[in-house]
């Protein structure tokens, strides 16, 4: 594609497709190929004001729009959203690299988000006690927020939007996205299907860039809550930013989830789990087993089911039939990840598999899956994100000093217990600083009707993403205590009341 060919990206605001106002562009890239798919303008604070305007004056019309309209207006969104769903999946697969059949399971669950929300009229009902006195009551009711903000990553260019979008508007909230600059046009698509369907001008809006958006955003008096995804760090970054400005704020941050694998596990199942759960996305997943904690001299009876599966795995562009596992996002995030496997090696540990070199052209961010043996809790890449296809491996004797292991992590989004022990299982689940279990299970995402549960450094706030949290999260209470004089017989007053 020739340099004057390339689509730069507009911004959706107010109804229509309009360009930045920044002049400053980022070239977006197959990481399969290198290829130039587009740019992106690095939009700045004017444009997120645009925004802003534009959701603040749409925001009381589409507030006072009954529920059943709003829920109404998300049946045809996702019908479109199914219509488009090749289409959709395509797009990220060529942005960000996963696999088609990879991102046709994303566009799966971000279908699901808009499906969940639909339940608006129920799940944002109130609660109401007759007779908190006599003849008075009291209903707590739930309106909207505001305007409300996501900022979110690059690994899941369709669902992680949709665990904000639906169920912002559907509460009554307008909205405005900043996707990732890394994958901006699985979004761009997401919108003209918005468009197309005729959303009230300014309800939903988006707003293309990086940090200056993001602070933008943090800092604009007119957006009430913000929700975001990404890396720990930045989560920290929003989070005490956004609070500052006094705004409602969720932050999903980063993970470092281990799989315990005890010596009575079904081996070959629980390697099928665990194939999929640390390479699935070239381990770009947030819910990515990046360890097994291998119990009791579980690893010698796992590996000879692990390492010939890790062996047979494909590695290439995700667009082609048979590719197990495609690039990741970029190629300085291909080297960042080999520089983390050379220093494990470094530090004493050894590769049962090495996926450093997979024989792909240099032009693509390929690294192939990885097995690290021999890793010690010290260690960088037992500590630390590597958000590649790189799975350690750390021994232990028992139970207990594998739940002191994950325990002793900053992270605690997700973990899974491979075993047919309920005893075990029960003190896992009991014990273990983490928000989203597996049982026998390698990914354990929640679905979108129940809340996505990250502790520690790998979530800061109180309400979580989607389910009933995205609920709460998008509404404020109101508690109204209400007393008639009347009996409701007209200029007659309650005998109790004597007057
Ligand atoms: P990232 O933190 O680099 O970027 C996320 C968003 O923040 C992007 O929109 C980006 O533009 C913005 N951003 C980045 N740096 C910023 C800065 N210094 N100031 C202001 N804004 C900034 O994350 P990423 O690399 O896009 O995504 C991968 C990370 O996201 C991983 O750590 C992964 O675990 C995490 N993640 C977490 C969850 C979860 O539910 N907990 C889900 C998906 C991804």
């Amino acid at each position: 594609m020739s340099a004057t060919a390339t689509k730069i990206l507009p911004n959706y605001i107010n109804g229509g497709w309009v360009p930045s106002t920044s002049s400053e562009l980022l070239d977006i890239t197959n990481p399969a190929t290198g290829a130039l798919l587009a740019q992106v303008p690095l939009s700045g604070a004017a444009d997120v004001d645009a925004a802003v305007q534009a959701a603040r004056a749409a925001f009381p019309a589409w507030k006072a729009k009954s529920t059943i309209e709003r829920a109404r207006w998300l049946f045809g969104f996702r019908e479109q959203l199914v219509q488009r769903a090749d289409e959709i999946a395509a797009t990220a697969t060529r942005e960000m690299g996963k696999t088609y059949p990879d991102a046709q399971a994303e566009v799966g669950r971000m279908i699901e988000m808009v499906e969940c929300a639909t339940a608006i009229p129920t799940t944002m009902q109130g609660r109401i006690l007759e007779g908190v006195a006599t003849k008075v009551d009291t209903e707590t009711i739930r309106q909207p927020v505001g305007v409300c903000a996501a900022i979110t990553p690059f690994n899941f260019p369709a669902m992680v939007p949709m665990w904000f979008l639906p169920f912002a508007i559907a509460c009554g909230n307008t909205f405005i996205l900043k996707p990732s600059e890394q994958v901006p046009m699985t979004q761009q698509l997401v919108f003209e299907i918005i468009h197309e369907l005729g959303l009230p001008d300014g309800v939903v809006n988006l707003v293309n860039g990086s940090r200056d958006v993001v602070n933008g955003i943090l800092d604009h008096p007119g957006i009430d809550a913000v929700s975001f995804v990404g890396s720990a760090s930045t989560a920290a970054y929003i989070y005490e930013r956004a609070a500052a400005k006094k705004k409602r704020v969720q932050a999903l941050g980063g993970a470092k989830n281990s799989m315990l694998v005890m010596p009575d596990a079904i081996m070959d199942k629980t390697a099928d789990n665990i194939i999929g759960s640390a390479f699935g996305a070239a381990g770009q997943r947030c819910m990515a087993g990046s360890i097994i904690v291998a119990v009791g001299g579980a690893w010698n009876d796992l590996q000879k089911e692990l390492i010939p599966r890790t062996n047979a795995l494909t590695v290439g562009d995700g667009m082609e039939t048979g590719t197990s596992v495609g690039p990741v996002v970029s190629r300085e995030a291909r080297d960042r990840i080999r520089g983390m496997i050379d220093t494990a090696v470094a530090s004493g540990a050894t590769l049962a598999v090495d996926g450093r070199s997979p024989g792909l052209s240099e032009e693509g961010a390929f690294v192939g899956p990885t097995i690290v043996q021999n890793v010690t809790a010290d260690m960088e890449i037992a500590r630390e994100e590597v958000f590649g296809p790189v799975l350690s491996i750390v021994e232990v004797d028992t139970l207990a000093d594998a739940i002191a292991f994950v325990n002793g992590s900053r992270y605690g989004n997700g973990t899974s217990i491979f075993t047919e022990s309920g005893a075990a299982v029960r003190r896992y689940r009991h014990e273990v600083e983490v928000g989203m279990i597996g049982v026998n299970v390698g990914v354990a995402a929640p679905v979108a009707f129940f809340p996505f549960s990250g502790w520690k450094d790998s979530f800061l706030g109180d309400l979580h993403a989607h389910g009933t949290d995205g609920v709460d999260f998008y509404t404020r209470k109101k508690t109204v205590t209400t007393r008639w004089f009347a009996d409701g017989e007209s200029g007659k007053y309650f005998v109790e009341q004597g007057d």
